[in-house]
């Protein structure tokens, strides 16, 4: 059996935003559920447009959501196979010199569109006889190339998400995969990585599928049969396309924002399929039932409120040590424990270690004075070494009569400061007897 080998390789051009973390998850998870290989590949031969410190934020990034690469090639390293490869394909007749300007490819499609035809380029440069090519060349026209591709034989490949694809070659332009400037297109490097580097599953968003179906006529005139493909429908916004907003969310700002790497993976590993999304703070549960085969075809909706919901669920679950370093130093897993289920973000946890160390402001007490100065009494009387809570409102329930709400709020606004938070049996004793007694005394000064 072929060693599963998957890629992420995006052009650092820019931070990852959603739509690309969400092509790097799939793939590093169909790598890790069928123990393979997950590669990260910088598609950087376009160096007007790449920067070395998106290179590096592309890393930390993906390190933050814990898809660390098991390697990394960049693609400015392998400029001499791509010349050995293209050089091949010249001599085999596969690659061609053309001549056009933009203008005159432009006026050629304008006319074909005029005429009701596809605007399919017309392989006029493949009519040019060695004199025609040396009289531009000598006019000083330097060719770009393009890509043969094989009439004869319909594109057809089996893909994971989208079953049986089929493209009529004769219907598509011979692709340009160099520039008369020597610089390359990502077409041909991309197939010729994808060889060398033994890749086994191309996995990719579906406004690719035009890309896959010249990329296989590559593979085939390289020698090689072309790695598996799944091809995932696009994410849309929550009122159909992404916006722009959206659509360029970035890995940094998400973080900024207090999501956490967990809810990121949960929400885009289910996002699209038929499986339920989860709070998974664990990728394994996630990887357990990884198919393809459950993703669907239509477009999958991202919605930055379910993001939101889904990473308190996350929050809710995560331990001390996943916090530690975020949280206020001195709170340790007993006051963490105790504020975690109130919160939407870690950064939330300060202001509860702020109601718990204090000073809180009491709201006015209003009619509850001799309530809260009853309550001030017991609060120094009970025993604070088992349940203070369960103590003190037992105890000021047989002495006043109150129940329920008229009972704990009073308490809890004094306490707090708040209306709502925490359990105040949890809460209590992190509080400690001293501050309690002094806050309840406060409240009725
Ligand atoms: N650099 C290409 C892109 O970001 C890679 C596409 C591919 O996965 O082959 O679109």
């Amino acid at each position: 059996m072929t060693p599963i080998v998957t890629r992420f390789a995006p052009s650092p051009t820019g931070r990852l935003h959603v739509g690309n973390i969400r092509t790097a998850l799939h793939n590093w998870m169909f790598a890790k559920a069928n123990g393979g290989r997950f590669l990260l590949r910088i598609d950087d031969t376009d160096a007007a447009r790449s920067e070395e410190r998106f290179v590096e934020a592309i890393r930390v990034d993906l390190a933050w959501l814990g898809l660390t690469p098991d390697a990394e090639v960049r693609q400015s390293e392998r400029f001499a196979l791509y010349e050995a490869r293209f050089d091949e394909l010249v001599a085999a007749g596969r690659i061609y010199p053309a001549y056009e300007t933009a203008q005159e490819l432009d006026l050629k499609r304008k006319i074909q569109l005029g005429r009701g035809l596809p605007p399919v380029y017309d392989r006029a440069a493949l009519a040019l006889t060695d004199a025609d090519r040396a009289r531009l060349e000598g006019e000083g026209v330097q060719p770009h190339w393009r890509f043969r591709l094989d009439h004869d034989t319909a594109v057809e490949w089996d893909d994971l998400v989208r079953g049986d694809q089929r493209f009529e070659p004769a219907t598509m332009s011979d692709p340009v995969v160099r520039r008369a400037d020597g610089s390359w297109l990502y077409m041909l490097p991309s197939a010729i990585d994808d060889i060398d580097l033994g890749i086994s599953h191309v996995v990719r968003g579906e406004d690719h599928v035009a890309n896959t179906a010249l990329q296989i006529q590559m593979f085939a005139a390289l020698g090689a049969t072309p790695p598996t493909f799944a091809h995932t429908a696009l994410l849309t916004g929550s009122e159909g396309k992404l916006s722009k907003r959206l659509g360029s969310l970035g890995v940094d700002q998400l973080r900024e924002s207090g999501i956490e790497p967990q809810a990121i993976r949960a929400l885009l590993a289910r996002l699209g399929t038929s499986d339920p999304v989860e709070p998974a703070v664990d990728m394994a549960p996630l990887l357990a039932g990884f198919d393809f085969g459950r993703f669907g075809r239509a477009p999958a909706r991202f919605d930055e409120a379910e993001l939101a919901q889904l990473n308190a669920r996350v929050v809710h679950q995560l331990p001390l040590d996943a916090v530690r370093g975020r949280i206020p130093a001195g709170m340790e897993a007993e006051a963490w424990e105790a504020v975690r289920p109130n919160l939407s973000t870690v950064a939330e946890a300060a202001d509860w270690w702020q109601v718990i160390e204090g000073p809180v402001d009491s709201p006015p007490v209003g009619e509850d004075a001799d309530y809260l100065a009853a309550a001030a009494e017991a609060a120094a009387a009970i025993d604070w070494a088992a349940d203070p809570w369960q103590a003190l409102t037992a105890q000021l329930k047989q002495r006043t009569g109150r129940k329920g709400k008229a009972l704990f709020l009073p308490l809890r606004r004094a306490l707090t400061g708040r209306d709502h938070g925490p359990d105040m049996a949890a809460l209590l004793p992190l509080i400690g007897r001293d501050r309690a007694v002094a806050r309840l005394r406060q409240a009725v000064e």
